[in-house]
């Protein structure tokens, strides 16, 4: 067997939300055993990830697949460009393969096309180095693929397959792997993260001595022994959720066990539209839960994602969605407008809404989640929030507080953070002095 690791380069343009996509995608080629080089000749294939929003990113994003075929040869596009195929391939019929933005699915498949694993996935796991585009201290932790729901409007599972959860051993030894190479905070990643271990039936493993469930509440117990914080993306509200909620107000060494911070991802408020969307309807139950994990940990931070416009969604039910939103008091919300996904179950669906009421619903949702997450931020001026050091610019330092995740949330801009010689990757309290719809604002907060 080759000792060498199969090379990707890769070029990525565009905004932040292409940069996500990138990294995203440079985390699975890492977990899959892939190295990442920085030239076109060292790489067995090259993935670019493209940008179409205006006629200047679509000639460079040409250009760029242009200068990769002839250095490299082997191409494959994704990102927002590859909405339009016809272009690309009008352009450059050579690529091997076009996808959209976010179809991690269809550059991955395309990726062991060209140029399989070497490696079993569940069998070194551990990048070696942090993902190029990602600051080395903070890293997601991915602990499972595929997913057992079928929502409507997803393709994931008919791409990727029902769960496959990683033993808890070999996730917590990645873990305290990141840790000892300088991570300080752990972006735990999944499809569906509240089922881990589900289908291997909870298995005990061993780590460090003692005996650990393959379960989400045993996972993190686990990561709170590594002294960072460990934030959980993508939970559903099932049951037992609750029972890591208390971690969440307990501290190990100074720490919390568990950064008191749930992603949960409740797509909408209506139990018909749920329903459509084949998701988890108890609504009430979720409200009441909300209000049940907030009394146990006051600070905690629920952010979540939503789509609007759905097929067949009236306006009533529209307007209990906007209602779910005033009564749940969520501190951080992302939201689409419902659009089809090639293969999707939802295409099937009657009533699709004209894009006009899609976008007019999206923005009266939007604004009236800005209104409540600029309250919730306001709230917090006059407190002292522990935060972690992402950058320095220029006199500032740019910090993320527990309720902030990379990429997604707001940022602590810290007044004085050069001054007080803060490094990226450092842990400071900051005295918040001021706020916005998405930020904070602050100086670094001496006692005494
Ligand atoms: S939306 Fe998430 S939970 Fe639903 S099927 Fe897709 S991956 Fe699974």
């Amino acid at each position: 067997m080759s000792l060498q690791n199969p090379k990707i380069g890769f070029v990525s343009l565009g905004c932040p939300k292409a940069l996500v996509d990138s990294e995203r995608i440079l985390t699975q080629l890492k977990v899959e055993g892939y190295d990442i080089v920085q030239s076109y000749d060292a790489a067995d294939v090259v993935v670019v990830n493209t940008c179409g929003f205006i006629d200047s990113a679509v000639t460079e994003s040409l250009d760029a697949i242009g200068e990769a075929l002839a250095e490299n040869g082997k191409v494959i596009v994704t990102g927002c460009l590859g909405k339009k195929p016809e272009q690309i391939r009008a352009a450059h019929p050579g690529v091997l393969s076009i996808s959209g933005p976010q179809d991690y699915g269809s550059v991955m498949n395309a990726v062991h096309a060209a140029l399989p694993p070497k490696h079993d996935p569940f069998i070194n796991l551990v990048p070696d180095t942090g993902i190029k585009l990602t600051p080395k201290h903070y890293a997601y932790l991915k602990i499972s693929e595929g997913c057992n729901h079928r929502c409507s409007f997803c393709i994931i599972p008919s791409m990727r397959g029902d769960l496959v959860s990683r033993p808890v051993d070999d996730v917590l030894r990645e873990a305290e792997k990141l840790a000892m190479g300088g991570v300080k905070e752990l972006l735990v990643i999944s499809q569906d993260t509240s089922a881990y271990g589900v289908d291997v039936k909870y298995a005990e493993r061993e780590w460090r001595g003692k005996p650990y469930q393959t379960r989400m509440k045993a996972l993190c117990e686990g990561l709170s022994d590594l002294g960072i914080w460990t934030r959980l993306h993508y939970v559903y509200p099932y049951p037992h959720v609750d029972d890591i909620i208390p971690l969440m107000a307990q501290t190990h060494n100074g720490m919390p066990k568990l950064l008191p911070y749930l992603d949960i991802p409740f797509q909408h408020a209506s139990p018909r539209v749920l329903k459509l969307m084949k998701r988890p309807g108890a609504v009430d139950k979720t409200l009441e839960r909300i209000l049940r994990w907030r009394a146990i940990t006051p600070e905690i931070t629920i952010r979540s994602t939503f789509i609007v416009g759905f097929p067949g969604e009236t306006e009533a039910e529209f307007e209990e969605l906007l209602d779910f939103l005033d009564e749940a008091q969520l501190d951080r919300v992302g939201a689409f407008a419902y659009s089809p996904v090639d293969g999707a179950k939802a295409n099937d669906l009657p009533d699709p809404l004209p894009e006009a009421v899609k976008q007019e619903r999206l923005a009266r949702f939007m604004e009236r989640q800005a209104e409540i997450s600029t309250a919730k931020l306001e709230a917090k001026v006059g407190t002292v929030q522990r935060c972690l050091v992402d950058a320095i610019d220029g006199d500032l330092a740019i910090a993320r507080s527990m309720a902030d995740a990379p990429e997604i949330d707001g940022l602590v801009q810290i007044q004085n953070g050069f001054e007080a010689g803060l490094k990226p990757g450092e842990f400071v309290d900051v005295e918040i002095l001021g706020s916005d719809e998405h930020d904070l604002y602050g100086e670094v907060a001496f006692n005494g």
